[in-house]
Parts: C-alpha cells; sequence; structure tokens
C-alpha cells in the first residue's frame, strides 16, 4: 500500500473512533464506515477533508452528508430493518448508498440533479457497488420497485411524503429527518399494517427535499 493510502486509511479509523464517541455502537455500521473508502466520493483536490467529521459540497449547492448524521441513520436502519430493499432519496456523492450496499442491502437511489445522479452511476460502476440509479423527484418513490424494506431520506423535508409512506412494506421503516429549513428533528416511521408508528431523535440540518411532496421546487 502506498503512503498516501496508508494515511487515508489511518484517517478512516480515526473517523470510526469518533463515531464511536459521538456514541454510534452498533458493530455492523462501524465495519461498513471502516469499509468504504470516503474519500473516493470527494474530488482529489478536497480529499484533506474527506475523514472530517463534516459536510461537504459536491458541487449544485449539494453536501455529502457529515459522516455522524450518516452513521446515526443506518443505526436506526439495520436496528428495524435489517436486511431487504432499501430505497434511498437524493444519491448525492453516493456515500450514503455505498454505505447501505456495504451493509448487504439491495440499494435504489433516486436523484433529481441529473449530473449528480451520473456521476455518482459512474462511480458505483467503477467502485464495484451494484446499486440502481434513478434521475427525478425522489419524493414520489419508486412505484416499480415498491415495496421497500427500508426508505432514507437525505435531505430535510417539510412533511412525511405520503407516497414514500405508501410504498412501505409491512414492518418496513422510513428513516426521514422532518422540520424547516433551519433545522429537522430525525423521524422513524414504521409501517404496522396501515398504522404508522412514529419516533422522534435528534435535530439535524440538512438541504431541503424539493419536490412535488416536499419543499417548492421554484424556490430552490
Ligand atoms: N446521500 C447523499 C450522500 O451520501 O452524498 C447526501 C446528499 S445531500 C445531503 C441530499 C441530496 O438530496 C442532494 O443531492 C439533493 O439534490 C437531493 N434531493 C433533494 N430533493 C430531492 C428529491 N425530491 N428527489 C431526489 N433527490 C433529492
Amino acid at each position: 500500500m502506498k503512503v498516501a493510502e496508508k494515511l487515508l486509511d489511518l484517517r478512516r479509523r480515526e473517523m470510526v473512533e469518533t463515531l464511536k464517541l459521538y456514541g454510534i455502537t452498533n458493530r455492523r455500521v462501524l465495519d461498513a464506515f471502516l469499509e468504504v473508502p470516503r474519500h473516493l466520493f470527494f474530488d482529489d483536490n478536497a480529499l484533506d477533508c474527506a475523514y472530517d467529521d463534516g459536510a461537504y459540497p459536491i458541487g449544485h449547492g449539494q453536501t455529502i452528508s457529515q459522516p455522524y448524521t450518516v452513521a446515526f441513520m443506518m443505526a436506526l436502519l439495520v436496528e428495524r430493518c435489517p436486511s431487504g430493499k432499501v430505497l434511498e432519496i437524493g444519491t448525492g456523492s453516493g456515500y450514503q448508498a455505498a454505505i447501505l450496499d456495504t451493509l448487504g442491502y439491495s440499494v435504489f437511489t433516486i436523484e433529481r440533479i441529473l449530473e449528480l445522479k451520473e456521476r455518482a452511476e459512474k462511480l458505483f460502476c467503477r467502485l464495484g457497488f451494484s446499486i440502481t440509479c434513478r434521475y427525478g423527484d425522489g419524493t414520489l418513490g419508486w412505484m416499480d420497485e415498491a415495496p421497500f424494506d427500508g426508505i432514507v431520506v437525505t435531505a430535510g423535508a417539510p412533511k412525511e411524503p405520503s407516497s414514500l409512506m405508501s410504498q412501505l412494506a409491512e414492518n418496513g421503516c422510513m428513516v426521514i429527518p422532518i422540520g424547516d429549513y433551519a433545522s429537522q428533528q430525525m423521524t422513524v416511521i414504521q409501517r404496522h399494517g396501515n398504522d404508522f408508528k412514529r419516533e422522534l431523535f435528534q435535530q439535524f440540518t440538512f438541504v431541503p427535499l424539493v419536490g412535488r411532496e416536499g419543499w417548492d421546487d421554484t424556490v430552490f
């Protein structure tokens, strides 16, 4: 292994130690973070930031989410829905989809910005991830592939998108940040027949979920 790669490997281990300090204990999640090289989802000139515990711009006013945020969402998902088919809304850099794939889910992901979708799709192909990508408004879900055991929304929603709720499998769960522009409460919605059980967690700040069942797309 070259010196630069060894250094990045070391930084990745340090990032996982930070996640543990912040209270992420799920072994499957920590192992996935050790396995996926986050720096490959960054431009070459931003490599220094790849293992910081922060969000980072990826173009088009969007970000790759903070590692802690991704780990928090993944722990909520794996503890309730340990396997099966997962839909991610907001492909962005592709990192979170790669984590989902590494966790063993069958992953479908939707992005509303064509260039980001195409960039992530090429990266998945190059790195050997078998993730199915689609360009479009993820607030409407992916009807042809429903139902999903898990749905992970990686942008901040003003409310629960009813299309996504209807595409959850029995016992399936959706992890979604809901709130206003400034901050959103991480929410888990689990389906039991026609009942939906809700659990509320801490506040985060995401870029907005823009679309028919999200924020108005004439504003963004
Ligand atoms: N999961 C991403 C990652 O690992 O990089 C996080 C990306 S960023 C925090 C959220 C993404 O959601 C952005 O790329 C944004 O374009 C996308 N997005 C926002 N509204 C969307 C919608 N209605 N459908 C699909 N993608 C959407």
